[in-house]
């Protein structure tokens, strides 16, 4: 099995993202969208992880079903509410199934009221991606944010922070993507930084004004004002909002591949429509991964 950072030093590429099901009816969705989005050939499929509680075991779970097929697995882990002994022993089992990449995150942990989960050992995500590399994961990325992340102590503080996490991984994968010029100014930034780690842009692609402003709160992504006016103009025809969403994504893909971005990142939520006709429209033909 080949890894992610091979898959991307490969050329052009689309690799999607899907949550572990919750529910008998959210298996059927899963298998649905893996079943629709092979085709597509993704250079990797990565898998979410609860850094609040939930999912932990589904996501290994499902990395393990995947593990055994043609697919190339990317589980995400996070540091946060989990112990460090709890993180070695999930990395360890990871590589005894011959998973060999790792999206290294920090999570964003429970609210301490609501969880019994201990307190996290490691503080921050490059901790883990450190760990993940002493425990023999050979291939290990990182989350950027490239509108800033919500929590930093300042743009310049979390510019730093993420330029030298980003100097130790593989690879990263972005916060979700709303225009190609937060992208491509990121990149930029890290370059100034002498850092050169291949950044693959995440998008989501949007289909009513509500999944629009969930995706600020849940992220603090700046949505393009442009895109929100369309979305509500398109009020309660979701058809037309959906195309706004699409020929959006449409745009911003195309933007981002000729000006050189790696490959494409789609965060699926389980559902393989939007992704396809995106991928459609920009004349994506699959190639047999190696
Ligand atoms: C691609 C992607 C996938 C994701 N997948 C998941 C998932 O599966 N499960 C989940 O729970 N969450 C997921 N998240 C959400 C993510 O866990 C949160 O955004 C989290 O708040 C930050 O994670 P991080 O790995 O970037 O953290 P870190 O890199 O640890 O950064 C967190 C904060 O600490 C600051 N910081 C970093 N290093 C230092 C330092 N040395 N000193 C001081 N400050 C520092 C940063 O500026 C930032 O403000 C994902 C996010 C992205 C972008």
């Amino acid at each position: 099995m080949s890894t992610v950072g091979e898959r991307i030093a490969a050329g052009r590429f689309v690799s999607v993202e899907l949550l572990p099901p919750r529910t008998p009816v959210g298996e059927e969705a899963l298998a649905t969208a893996v079943r629709d989005l092979a085709p597509l050939g993704p250079a990797f499929v990565a898998v979410t992880y609860g850094a609040a509680g939930t999912d932990r075991g589904r996501t290994e779970a499902l990395v393990q079903q995947l593990a055994t097929g043609p697919t190339l697995p990317l589980p995400h882990l996070t540091c946060a509410a989990h112990r460090r002994d709890e993180l070695t022993a999930l990395l360890d089992r990871y590589r005894a199934m011959g998973v060999g990449n790792i999206l290294a995150l920090h999570g964003d942990p429970p609210l301490a009221a609501s969880s019994d989960l201990p307190e996290g050992e490691l503080r921050y995500a490059v901790e883990l991606l450190r760990l993940a590399r002493e425990r023999g994961i050979g291939c290990v990325g990182v989350a950027v944010h490239p509108q800033g992340h919500p929590a930093a102590e300042s743009p310049e503080a979390d510019l730093r922070h993420q330029a030298a996490k980003l100097r130790e991984a593989d690879f990263a994968l972005t916060q979700f993507i709303t225009t190609a010029e937060d992208y491509f100014r990121f990149v930029e930034a890290m370059a100034v930084r002498g850092v050169d780690t291949p950044v693959i842009p995440g998008l989501r692609i949007l289909s009513t004004l509500g999944q629009a402003e969930r995706m600020t709160a849940m992220s603090g992504a700046a949505i393009p004002t442009d895109l929100l006016d369309r979305l509500r103009d398109a009020g309660d025809d979701p058809d037309d909002a959906r195309r706004v969403g699409i020929d959006h994504a449409v745009q911003v893909c195309r933007q981002l591949l000729d000006g050189g971005a790696p490959g494409l990142h789609f965060y699926t939520m389980n559902r393989a429509a939007a992704t396809l006709e995106v991928c459609g429209r920009l004349g994506w033909t699959a190639v047999e991964q190696a």
